[in-house]
């Protein structure tokens, strides 16, 4: 017993001390800094506080992607303790007067325009976390920022703890369900039958559940979730978030947290909103019409479609008018075949390698390669692609190593939750399976190819956060045609290559309802601006969601719901629920210049990656799209995807 505990604990000191090691490198960088006695230069200043900054993201990169995908708890929780000790350490460096004296003496004379980019933008970043202010306003933007991590960890408890549930005495009101979800919901001893508003059971449920009542139940129970008492912690965050952006000379949060994204403030984020609100409202009518007349086909006499009744409603008209079958669809999905075919499109598009690395890796089923352009090295990918226990759920892109010129390169991560491929059973995917995949290796090319500049701020994604998505967003339409899935997807016990009319029908099949979707999302940004504009003491929280619901969406607010409550995104993204479909608007204008010559076309592909992958931060997003586009970006390829 004692010796097992000692080899976990050396195991838990060993992976401290790699985890630690960049933040030691990072406080040894600033004391020398802060030590040199001047003049400040970009040798002296700017180049060692980039060490900092490296030293810190390292550290804090390992931290956060062990915390979410190590085997062992033990480790897990060390990894929790140092990203906690990143967060302390980096906004401790963000209120430090005597660094941000240092780096405002900085000599940029002579400086290249990336330098002074960095200079500029990182003075810019000291200004906004309040540096320049006097002690007191300091202490209270501290005590601030300390209040609002408490509160939005708050919400989040509640709302993960917050789970309610329907039950159901007679099984055949569970008519509609897949047999495999019925089967994994047997009655209780007391013959109940229990239903949660967690995802696994909510959107089956939703989707596929023929009786009206119990969905309505369900709905009104997941849309309470977080209740009054995040209704509260909401008026705090919201207050504090108000009072910050005062103190540091802003009418609202929404034009503190905007000002150095593409939008620039809260006014043009809102006209972003009501712009896409009526350019999707023809669409969202007719798509509204046609839930209606499904609806009538099961209650002649009914006058409007509910919220509950709506995902139910465009599964109906899914199946019987688009005939897409999803049984059918996954058996040309298998696993192996995917990810080899996205490897290879990316390969050819981006006129890369990928050499099979050997390193030690946290798990077995972790990949590691080496991309590799004409026998240079460019970086690294990890792949670890399948469920486990106590790994992260959904799927995301971990930043490794932020790759610097000369100092490391790019390493970039996968976190996904795919089938796993054993024996006969080759790990069949959804087509949505297929199109996360695509979308994260968006990311993932992103970042790796982004990452090969002096300036770690100007690394990979280390773009306008309202740009982050556009590149993967708009490399999920690789997963959508006909010629490039073609390439790898073929039936896995035939070989058939997937049919050119199942993708068409795939395609037409997904764009219904894109008109409601749209205009949801519209309601759903103009809630969390809506939120951050407002003067806090007399917002009615309520009372503007019931507004807003009724000017955006076509379905009716539902009596006893409170949406806003567990509204995560409230926490996270705070006003810029908007960035998705701002993302999104890009993505198809990046994507227009495909049309002419294909996705698989070389010269665009390549055009592409030198003028918005391989940038990375190192210039506005705004240019990156004029630099491959030759114009400005516009509405007009969104309109016609909203159109078509
Ligand atoms: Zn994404």
């Amino acid at each position: 017993m004692t010796s097992r505990t000692a080899a976990a604990s050396a195991t838990e000191q060993a992976f401290l001390a790699q985890c630690r090691a960049g933040l030691e490198a990072a406080r040894a960088a600033l004391a020398a800094l802060l030590a040199d006695p001047g003049p400040r230069t970009i040798a002296t200043t700017l180049e060692p506080y980039n060490r900092v900054l490296v030293g810190a993201g390292n550290s804090g990169n390992l931290a956060g992607l062990m915390a979410e995908v190590h085997p062992d708890d033990v480790i897990r929780d060390a990894a929790r303790v140092v990203e906690q000790e990143v967060s302390t350490f980096v906004s401790e460096l963000m209120l430090n007067g005597e660094l941000y004296a240092a780096l405002a003496a900085v000599d940029l004379t002579g400086a290249d325009a990336e330098t002074a980019r960095f200079a500029q933008h990182t003075l810019r970043d000291f200004r906004r976390a309040g540096v320049d202010r006097d002690p007191e306003t300091r202490e209270r933007l501290r005590a601030i920022d300390e209040e609002l991590t408490r509160h939005g960890q708050q919400f989040s408890k509640t709302l993960a703890e917050d789970v309610r549930s329907i039950t159901v005495t007679d099984p055949a009101r569970l008519a509609g369900l897949p047999q495999d979800w019925i089967e994994a919901h047997p009655p209780g001893p007391d013959g109940a039958i229990t239903i949660t508003t967690d995802y696994p059971d909510y959107n089956p449920f939703m989707a596929y559940a023929q009786d009206d009542d119990l969905r309505r139940a369900l709905y009104i129970a997941t849309r309470s979730r977080g209740g009054l008492d995040n209704e509260r912690l909401l008026h705090q965050i919201l207050t504090l978030r108000a009072e910050k952006a005062k103190l540091l000379g802003y009418a609202t949060w929404a034009d503190y947290v905007t000002e150095d994204k593409m939008i620039r403030s809260g006014a043009r984020a809102g006209e972003f909103i009501e712009r896409v609100w009526q350019l999707a409202t023809a669409r969202a009518t007719r798509d509204y019409a046609q839930l209606l007349a499904e609806l009538r086909k099961h209650q002649p006499d009914a006058t409007e479609v509910a919220d509950w009744q709506k995902v139910w409603l465009e599964t109906q008209i899914k199946k019987t008018q688009y005939q897409v079958d999803s049984e059918r669809v996954r058996e040309y999905f298998p696993y192996a075949e995917v990810l080899a075919g996205l490897l290879d499109i990316t390969a050819a598009l981006y006129d890369l390698q990928y050499v099979p690395a050997r390193v030690d890796v946290w798990h077995p089923d972790v990949q590691a390669f080496d991309l590799v352009r004409r026998g240079e090295k460019l970086g690294r990918i990890y792949l670890d692609m399948h469920p486990r226990d106590g790994k992260y759920k959904h799927a995301a892109q971990f930043a490794l190593h932020d790759g610097v010129l000369g100092q490391q390169l790019s390493e970039g991560v996968l976190v996904c939750n795919f089938p796993r491929p054993q024996g006969d059973n080759p790990g069949l995917m959804e087509h949505d399976d297929v199109v996360t995949m695509f979308h994260e290796f968006g990311h993932l090319m992103h970042h790796v190819l982004g990452g090969n500049h002096r300036w770690v701020r100007q690394s990979g994604v280390a773009t306008e956060m309202d740009f982050v998505e556009a590149p993967s967003q708009m490399f999920e339409e690789w997963a959508w045609r006909h010629d490039t899935l073609a390439r790898f997807a073929r039936h896995w016990k035939t070989g058939e290559a997937i049919p050119t009319a199942l993708v068409d029908d795939m395609r037409r099949a997904d764009k219904f309802a894109v008109g409601t979707h749209t205009v949801q999302q519209m309601f759903y940004a103009a809630l969390s601006l809506d939120f951050h504009t407002a003067e806090p003491r007399t917002l009615d929280q309520l009372a503007a969601l019931r507004r807003l619901q009724a000017k955006y969406t076509p379905f009716a607010y539902v009596e006893g719901t409170r949406f806003h409550t567990s509204f995560g995104h409230l926490v996270g993204y705070s006003a810029m629920y908007y960035t998705y479909m701002w993302s999104l608007v890009i993505a198809k204008d990046l994507l227009s210049a495909y049309d002419s010559r294909g996705l698989m076309d070389p010269e665009t592909a390549h055009r592409y990656r030198d003028a918005i992958l391989a940038p990375g931060g190192t210039k506005d997003a705004a240019d990156l799209v004029k630099d491959f586009l030759g114009r400005e970006y516009q509405f007009e390829a969104f309109e016609r995807y909203l159109a078509e």
